[in-house]
């Protein structure tokens, strides 16, 4: 689960962290009132989006102004207007893609006066099974452009949790930074907090680009992305109710109400298979065939008639969708279950598109028979090479040369 930077530096600062002070705008009508309370001589105004990039990010919208998503004023003024001129309006970031993100929420920081910007990251390394820090004195860029051009400029390590973190781990980051004196002293109680927010609220990555030095000397957090592990939120209420529904994708959530596993893609076929793997190959033989899937979709093995309708309703009202393929082998999950939630979804929300069904398994001749007698335009296929050839045909794709077009298509 991710979170927006003005919760992120207010979980931070719980724990210690510095980072600036700063006012959350959630509606216009506060602008005023957020810029009034800090001092100046600078504002920040900054766009809140679940999405990086934001600085040298531009606005869809004429009326949003010339400048990107994080914005210096002079005056509370100047401030408010930033506010009044994003909101409502859309971000393109190279992060958002290029549909961008609408900005619903803005933060009002004091200014601060940079000295040095460098980049600090922390996430559990699966490889260690250990929480590892990045760092770099290359702050304020894209590290995937530092790690590319200049790898000697990225120092990483790792903390050993029988030990947790000690001030040699401080002293790293501190020496990663070049830092000496107190700012090497700021580092290493820096990291000590990092670590134990990161460890106390079940992060799963923390990202601070820019880290800062300050004109007068102070290390300071000005950029906060923290995402957590989703299966530990049950055990932090007061981090699941940051979560911002409007950040995420409407069907993706839907479908966890259902506790589906589904993820959006940007193909045209929508997908319904049982089981994590049978998925994957689902979508890889879509590939094969030349279309692509148009989301990942497992249903789990023992689901109900309600769970199938729910996900089947979630494919078909994506308007992205022109053909959807079912394919289900049926070991623990019955094929008959299956057929009934389809025909159960279809009689509700109607059938726009083709679908191909593919069913193999436990009480397969029972769901085949449901299917057929329903009336309902399926197109029935045997097997899984056959349904994927199918259902790309039905969407115009290329599946008759599929082998073919498929190596044209990589
Ligand atoms: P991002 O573009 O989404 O990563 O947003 P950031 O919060 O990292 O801000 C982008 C850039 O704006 C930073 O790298 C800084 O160069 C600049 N910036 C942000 N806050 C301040 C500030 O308080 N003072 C100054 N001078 N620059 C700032
Ligand atoms: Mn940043």
């Amino acid at each position: 689960m991710n979170i927006h930077e003005y919760q992120a530096k207010a979980v931070l600062k719980d724990f210690g962290v510095p980072v600036p002070t700063g006012y959350p705008v959630l509606a216009a009508g506060e602008a005023g009132s957020a810029a009034a309370q800090l001092g100046g001589p600078i504002w920040v105004v900054k766009a809140q989006i679940h999405a990086g990039g934001r600085g040298k990010g531009s606005f869809k919208e004429a009326a949003a102004g010339e400048k990107g998503g994080v914005r210096l004023a002079k005056s509370a003024a100047e401030a408010e207007a930033f506010v009044h001129q994003m909101l409502g309006n859309t971000l393109v970031t190279v992060q958002t893609g290029p549909a961008g993100k609408q900005v619903n929420r803005l933060y009002i920081e004091e200014g601060s006066a940079i000295e040095k910007e460098f980049y600090l990251s922390m996430l559990v390394d699966r490889a260690t099974a250990r929480v590892a820090f990045v760092v770099s004195t290359e702050g304020g860029m894209n590290i995937e452009d530092v790690a590319h051009d200049t790898p000697e400029k990225i120092v990483t390590f790792s903390v050993d949790p029988a030990t947790g973190i000690l001030p040699q781990h401080g002293r790293r980051v501190a020496d990663a930074l070049k830092l000496s004196g107190d700012l090497a002293k700021q580092a290493e109680r820096l990291v000590a907090r990092l670590y134990a927010a990161f460890v106390a609220k079940d992060m799963s990555m923390l990202e601070i680009n820019p880290l800062i030095v300050t004109k007068d000397g102070q290390l300071r957090c000005l950029d906060a992305k923290i995402a957590f592990d989703g299966n530990a939120i049950y055990r932090h209420p007061d981090i699941a109710a940051l979560r911002d529904e409007t950040e995420e994708d409407a069907k993706e959530i839907e479908a966890s109400k259902y506790d589906l596993n589904y993820i959006t893609l940007d193909g045209t076929i929508g997908c319904m298979v049982n089981g994590a793997g049978l998925a994957m190959a689902t979508m890889d033989i879509i590939k094969l065939y030349g279309a692509a899937p148009a989301n990942f979709l497992d249903v789990g093995g023992g689901a109900t008639k309600e769970k199938v309708t729910a996900a089947f309703k979630i494919i078909t009202a994506d308007p992205a969708v022109k053909g959807i393929l079912v394919n289900i082998f049926g070991g623990i999950m019955r094929c008959d279950v299956i057929a009934e939630g389809v025909i159960a979804a279809v009689r509700d929300v109607g059938l726009a598109v083709p679908l191909v069904v593919r069913l193999e398994g436990t009480n397969v001749d029972l769901g085949k028979t449901i299917i057929r007698e329903s009336g309902l335009n399926v197109i029935p296929a045997d097997d899984l090479d056959d349904a994927a050839q199918k259902i790309v045909a039905a969407v115009g794709g290329t599946a008759a040369s599929g082998a073919a077009a498929s190596q044209g298509a990589h």
